[in-house]
């Protein structure tokens, strides 16, 4: 008997290439998803839309501060001085 391919299944039902459907916390950015956009959270600083919805929990969120919000990359950075190198 063929051990189950996994993959092979994963492939069938989702499409080639797809790995991180179903883990992918913001799956409406795939270009083809049904998904609708849910309401996104603002930068509690500047307020601009981020691009996490507001009822994404915060451990799939970067720049999210406890005790503040959700903050937009460019003012986490300006805030913690994060350097990207
Ligand atoms: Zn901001």
């Amino acid at each position: 008997m063929k051990p189950l391919d996994l993959n092979r299944l994963r492939n069938d039902i989702y499409g080639p290439g797809d790995d991180n459907y179903g883990r992918d916390p913001l799956p409406w950015k795939k270009k083809d998803m049904k998904t609708k956009k849910p309401e996104m959270d603002l930068c509690v600083s500047c307020g601009i839309e981020t691009e996490y919805p507001k009822h994404a929990h915060i451990d799939y969120r970067f720049h999210y501060v406890e005790g503040a919000g959700q903050l937009c990359k460019e003012c986490y950075d300006k805030i913690y001085k994060v350097k990207d190198d």
